[in-house]
């Protein structure tokens, strides 16, 4: 679904990302590892077009997307729930969803059925359909950022650290829901994280990201099972 081939991301003098290839399968869930300041979210802004590649070519369901314009990219089906979460603050819940369906407002019926399946799957965002969205716990912020993405319809979904800074017992029903997502969407998954056995656990395969660099790649069971990946990612 989604290939990127010798991709390089500059900012002025720093190499955030030097080279790097992977390829992802449709309905597959894939994880992208590594530490801070790897180069993850820099890669996921440039597939996102929020940020221009010095070199190399990302290609989505067969077509070359590297140098589109971000609402472009969104309109082929690509899907983006940023680091941070970065929901927007001051609207509801039910304002932050139909953001996320602006390319599609004149479609009002298919976008209410999307709602509605968020809400199947975000049952705490159908109680909190009309509080602000800043006065939301970490963890539900975490679920209308995901849910907004969904309400822009993608094929293919990144979510940039979505264990950051969220209460222990809502990490798990995230990564249930991203499964979840997955399976019954059938929604082409990327994941970027650091709480890297969680990430294996649901994922199919996955990259492992050093100052730039892929070092390592594989099946997430073998890379579970990698000494070197245990000591350095895997708390022993
Ligand atoms: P983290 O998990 O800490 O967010 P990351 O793997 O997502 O790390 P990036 O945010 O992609 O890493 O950063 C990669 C490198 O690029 C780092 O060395 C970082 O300092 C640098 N960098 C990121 N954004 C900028 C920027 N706007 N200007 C200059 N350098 C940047």
């Amino acid at each position: 679904m989604l290939t990127v081939t010798d991709l390089s991301v500059s900012y002025g003098a720093i190499n955030a990302v030097a080279g790097i290839s992977f390829e992802i399968p449709q309905g597959g869930i894939v994880t992208l590892l590594g530490g801070n300041g790897a180069g993850k979210t820099t890669t996921l802004h440039t597939l996102s077009g929020l940020l221009r590649p010095k070199s190399g070519k990302i290609t989505f369901c067969g077509e070359d997307i590297t140098r589109l314009p971000s609402h472009e990219i969104v309109a082929r089906g690509l899907g983006h729930v940023p680091e941070g979460r970065m929901v927007f603050a001051n609207l509801s819940v039910a304002e932050n969803l139909a953001m996320g369906a602006f390319l599609h407002h004149a479609d009002k019926a298919r976008t209410a059925e999307i709602r509605d399946h968020v809400f199947e799957i975000f049952p705490r965002l159908k109680e909190r359909i009309k509080q602000t969205a800043g006065t939301l716990s970490g963890g539900e912020q975490q679920m209308l950022a995901i849910g907004r993405a969904l309400m822009g319809r993608p094929k293919f979904l990144m979510l940039d650290e979505p264990s950051l800074g969220i209460a222990p017992r809502l990490i798990t029903t995230i990564f249930e829901k991203i499964v979840e997502i997955n399976r019954t969407q059938g929604i082409t998954i990327l994941l970027v994280e650091q709480n890297a056995n969680l990430a294996l656990e649901i994922s199919t395969h996955g990259y492992v990201l050093e100052t730039g660099h892929i070092v390592c790649s594989g099946p997430s069971a073998e890379l579970r099972a990698n000494p070197q990946l245990k000591a350095a990612y895997l708390g022993g």
